[in-house]
């Protein structure tokens, strides 16, 4: 028994796994390409619309990426190798330039950038950002950059420090995912944010005999307890919409209004909505 529970011990690779390291070891050198010439690297926005009046007051950036033999490889698949690499950085980087030159594009938008928790350990993080959105062009007060609660539980890096020195240079802070962290009520005292973005689980629970409506309307009540501004992500349908109207959200973000779209795409959506007023972006063809 010893011998066969020793041999299991030995049997680390399966082929499945190589598999899994190869693609992650393909993924790596194609990305590592992909950042030197641009080639296949995009940036798609996604409206974040207001609950009140439907008008569109954001976006956010969403890496893309169309490998040219490939095809589409989505972020799921690439972030999370970028963040392993390092590569996150050098990636990271590049969609905040991006974003900060398409912001200039969008006088009345906000546009926010994710943020990956490795990013925040890189030396004098903020000052790194601060100085990339001024060479930009790009307006501070109209960048938004999101974070994971996982962020915050990284201490020693003097988080709140950097936080508070993005946000008095005049950026805004959302924590994405809310709710789907550790501790997540203990952490929002202690360092300054500007949003909250309800994790689209919850959102996608509605309605589903789950305790999903009960948590979406404690993190709206401590949100708005905390004076900040509360968006639901994966907003996909009416009735899901009608709840978050009511339960007191500020905005929201989903394939309701739109998936995210090429910067023409948002440019164009913005002159036809003249009144700035979106029903509901069905039509089109939205290419990601
Ligand atoms: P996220 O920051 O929470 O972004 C929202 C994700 O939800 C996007 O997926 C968006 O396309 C998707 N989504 C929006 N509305 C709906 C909806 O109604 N239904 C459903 N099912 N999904 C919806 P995407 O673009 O595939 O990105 C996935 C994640 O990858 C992002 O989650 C973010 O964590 C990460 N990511 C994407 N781009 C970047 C980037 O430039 N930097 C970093 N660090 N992470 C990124
Ligand atoms: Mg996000
Ligand atoms: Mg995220
Ligand atoms: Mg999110």
């Amino acid at each position: 028994r010893a011998k066969s529970e020793g041999r299991n011990c030995y049997r680390v690779f399966t082929p499945e796994m190589d598999e899994t390291v190869n693609l992650r070891r393909i993924i790596e050198e194609e990305l590592r390409i992909a950042l030197t010439t641009g080639e296949g690297l995009e940036v798609a926005y996604q409206p974040q619309i207001a609950m009140g009046d439907n008008s569109i007051v954001g976006v956010e950036a969403l890496a893309r990426w169309r490998h040219p033999t490939r095809g589409y490889i989505p972020p799921s698949q690439f972030i999370p190798v970028a963040e392993q690499t390092g590569l996150i950085v050098q990636l990271g980087e590049w969609v905040l330039r991006q974003a900060c030159l398409a912001s200039q594009r969008w006088p009345d938008l906000f546009v926010s950038v994710n943020l990956s928790p490795i990013q925040f350990r890189a030396n004098d993080f903020a000052n790194h950002v601060i100085s990339i959105v001024r060479e930009c062009g790009a307006d501070p007060y109209k960048i938004e950059l999101e974070v994971t609660e996982s962020v915050l539980l990284d201490e020693e890096c003097g988080t709140a420090d950097a936080l508070r020195a993005l946000r008095n240079a005049g950026l805004r802070i959302a924590l994405d995912d809310f709710g789907t962290g550790y501790s997540s009520l203990g952490y929002l005292h202690r360092f300054e944010v500007d949003k909250i973005k309800i994790d689209r689980s919850f959102t996608q629970s509605l309605g589903q005999g789950t305790k999903a409506a009960a948590v979406i309307k404690a993190i709206v009540s401590l949100g708005h307890a905390m004076s900040l501004t509360v968006t639901a992500e994966g907003v996909e349908t009416e009735i899901q919409k009608n709840f978050l109207h009511t339960a007191g959200c500020n905005e929201m973000q989903g394939y309701l209004f739109s998936k995210a779209l090429s910067q023409e795409q948002i440019t164009r959506l913005l002159m036809q909505s003249s009144s700035k007023k979106i029903q509901c972006y069905a039509g089109g063809s939205p290419i990601f």
